[in-house]
């Protein structure tokens, strides 16, 4: 994969007890993929004695509009390995492998107004988020962050600064487990009604996204509006690249006709086009890394977006989406990782 680099922590900043940032140094000669959109995260390699390595994502907490420098910013997870091992183990120095920064969780529209919500460690493309739309846009922005009591707020000061900056955009709510209990739909429902028409992004726990949305429900805002970052450790290891044994290699040689079995693709792909045999019950993902073509992915699951590209012409299915909401689906979107052909021939973009 040539999307794999190693690049030098700069600062390691202690945010809580529980959460540090790392700030990278990138080479001057890798500037350009390093490039990334508020809302993206970088894949970290961490070693391990029991299986080689771990990948784990991490969200940028940066804005490429107001930080100078890429930021993860990573909370130590309750029994966890990679997170600990992060936190206990860089320092300024330390080499770090990563995948080029990905993920969809991206606003496209800089000037709407925007309704984030976050809890924990979920801050951290959301303030991504909110500092790029109080720098570059002129909506409304309005922050619900829930954490467990007032020393686990990461970015509380950040906060601070940003609603005196921009008192008549930013509205920030910190809700306290240990004053306010767990928030409750009704509870949400009851702070987001003034913000109802506003564009919805939430990643924190599973249990806070379920009330969010149950919440955000009693207000008609439907699921599939809602861009959701979720947090989970990855399965798969992208690091430790392995080709799908597809039978159909087999065949590459002979002329590419579509049939019974197998549609044909064209891809678009880091300004070049490639025209390859689409075996109809193999993934999109899957086939083209059979056939040595570097396509971005991270997790594999559906749930990243790293995979995404546009289905220009043909049509696909997927197995499955966590990542793409439905104004998404609805500009031909799809996550290669999970997209089977429906048609004999499909052209998809990843240059977008
Ligand atoms: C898109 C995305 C963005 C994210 N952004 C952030 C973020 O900004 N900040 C943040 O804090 N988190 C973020 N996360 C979550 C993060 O990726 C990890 O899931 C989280 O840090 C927990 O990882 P962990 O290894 O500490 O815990 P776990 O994954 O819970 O650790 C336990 C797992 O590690 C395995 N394990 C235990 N010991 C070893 C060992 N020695 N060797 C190998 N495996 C071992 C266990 O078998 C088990 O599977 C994000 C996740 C995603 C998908």
């Amino acid at each position: 994969m040539t999307r794999v680099h190693q690049i030098k922590v700069r600062e390691v900043v202690s945010e809580t007890a529980e959460a540090v940032s790392l700030i990278f140094d990138i080479p001057s000669d890798l500037t350009r993929r390093f490039q990334y959109s508020p809302g993206q995260f970088l894949t970290l390699q961490i070693p391990s004695d029991r299986t080689g390595s771990v990948a784990r994502c991490y969200s940028l907490s940066s804005s490429p509009h107001c930080d100078d420098r890429p930021t993860v910013t990573v909370k130590r997870t309750p029994g966890g390995y990679a997170s600990h091992w992060i936190c206990d183990n860089l320092t300024p120095g330390s080499l770090v492998t990563v995948l080029e920064p990905a993920g969809n969780f991206v606003p496209r529209n800089w000037n709407r107004d925007f309704v984030l919500f976050a809890a924990g460690s979920g801050i951290t493309p959301v303030i991504s988020i909110l500092k790029s739309a109080l720098a570059t846009g002129r909506g409304k922005v309005a922050l619900f962050y829930a954490n467990r009591d007032r020393d686990s707020i990461i970015f509380a000061r950040r906060l601070q600064d940003l609603f005196r900056a921009y008192p008549r955009r930013l509205t920030v709510t910190h809700w306290l487990e240990s004053e306010r209990g767990l928030p409750t739909p009704r509870g949400i429902a009851g702070w987001a009604k003034p913000h109802r028409h506003h564009d919805v992004y939430l990643c924190g726990p599973q249990g806070f996204a379920t009330t969010v949305k149950h919440g955000l429900a009693h207000l008609r805002i439907p699921e599939r509006a809602i861009h959701q970052e979720e947090y989970r450790s990855l399965t798969d290891n992208p690091f430790e690249h392995h080709t799908p044994a597809l039978a159909v290699l087999a065949t590459v040689a002979e002329p590419i006709q579509p049939s019974l079995t197998t549609a044909t693709v064209t891809v678009d792909l880091d300004g070049e086009t490639h025209r390859l045999p689409w075996p109809r019950t193999e993934k999109l993902l899957d086939v083209l890394l059979a056939h040595g073509l570097d396509a971005p992915y991270v997790c594999r699951e559906s749930a990243c977006g790293t995979c995404v590209c546009a289905v220009k012409s043909g049509r696909t299915r997927m197995l499955m989406n966590e990542a793409l909401i439905d104004e998404e689906l609805s500009q031909g979107l799809t996550l290669a990782c999970q997209t089977l052909p429906e048609s004999d021939d499909v052209h998809v973009s990843f240059d977008q």
